[in-house]
């Protein structure tokens, strides 16, 4: 995917493998799993990366914007996000 397009409009490129717009998100559960099942059995990462990219959900960040689209499709399924975008500076919130 070299160029991603937001919905804001702003187009961007993601050549550079990595990059500082995409991100990962994965649960605990799934995190603490294959670190479990991993660590200190495997040296392979292409294996790890391949176990962590089944799991994880891809984030990306506009530049602009700084909304973030969470694909929430199967890997090798046409890519489906979900946006979000940034709320007003949040008050009131506990620390
Ligand atoms: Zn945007």
């Amino acid at each position: 995917m070299p160029q991603f397009k937001c919905v804001c409009g702003n187009v961007f490129s993601l050549i550079t493998i990595p990059n500082q717009q995409e991100s990962r998100l994965i649960r605990n559960a799934e995190f603490e799993h294959i670190a479990e099942r991993f660590m200190g059995s495997c040296d392979d990462t292409n294996v790890i990366f391949e176990a962590l990219s089944d799991v994880a959900n891809s984030v990306t960040e506009c530049p602009e914007c700084k909304r973030l689209h969470v694909c929430t499709s199967k890997r090798g399924a046409a890519p489906r996000y979900t946006v979000y975008a940034p709320e007003q500076e949040a008050k009131g919130l506990p620390d």
